[in-house]
């Protein structure tokens, strides 16, 4: 296996890049957790710290990183309500990213992988696991605070709807979401540019200015990630 000869500090806070030395580079967080990996990835260690390997194929937000994306406004100390929290992967490293004053409130509806997402964060104590239906905002509305970031990844076909719903629950103004739309959960007939530009038309006219959108392509086919940030 490849060894790693440095880790640099990209120009996002909490994000790094290791570079290893048959050349290739990968992003990387700062393991919150030593010793421990969340979905099998590669634990790092460079002068005396403890990195994990940030899988783009694995996770959208890596994936819209390495596309490009202009303005991350996942970094230390931020409040996040993640909708789609699945077993962990993408969340613990926005739990490494922002650290333990940072809080992460994950919610996801399949009681089967809430309970990997549990194992996750017993040893994370800044994620929030939140077993809920993500449609009825109403229903975690006494655990979760507002919020600077909300992160929604069900696909869903009224996924936008949902994350608008949740925006106006707890999402701050001038705060960011960051919404990953799959194409094929919407319509698998139309073609995937068409979908997104309907769905970010939707969110335009409920208040949020469009700052990016992202082909996640090669990392994930006929997905976006849109980064719009929420006028209230
Ligand atoms: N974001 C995850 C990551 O990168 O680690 C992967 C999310 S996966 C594509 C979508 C997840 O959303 C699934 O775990 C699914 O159970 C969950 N989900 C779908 N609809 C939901 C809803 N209405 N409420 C809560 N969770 C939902």
């Amino acid at each position: 296996m490849s060894e790693v000869v440095s880790v640099k500090q990209t120009n996002m806070e909490n994000i790094y890049e290791c570079e290893f030395n048959d050349g290739s580079f990968r992003l990387c967080t700062k393991n919150l957790a030593p010793g421990f990996n969340v979905y099998g990835e590669r634990l790092i260690k460079y002068e005396g710290i403890e990195y994990r390997e940030w899988n783009a194929f694995r996770s959208k937000l890596a994936g819209a990183i390495l596309k490009g994306l202009k303005h991350n406004p996942v970094k230390k100390d931020i409040k996040m309500l993640y909708l789609g929290a699945a077993s962990g992967t993408t969340i613990s490293h926005v739990s490494d990213i922002i650290e333990l004053k940072g809080k992460a409130y994950g919610v996801e509806f399949s009681p089967r992988v809430v309970r990997e997402l549990l194992l996750v964060a017993q040893r994370r104590p800044n994620i929030f696991p939140i077993l809920a239906d993500a449609r009825f905002p109403q229903n975690y509305k006494s655990l979760v605070e507002n919020v600077d970031v909300l992160y929604v990844d069900i696909a869903q076909p009224d996924q936008t709807d949902i994350a608008i719903y949740n925006a106006k629950f707890f999402l701050k103004v001038n705060g960011y979401m960051l919404l990953v739309i799959k194409a094929r959960s919407i319509d698998v007939t139309k073609d995937p540019k068409e979908i997104y530009k309907a769905e970010v038309e939707k969110l335009e006219n409920s208040n949020f200015e469009t700052i990016q959108i992202i082909n996640l392509d090669p990392y994930d086919k006929d997905h976006a990630m849109v980064l719009s940030k929420y006028k209230g």
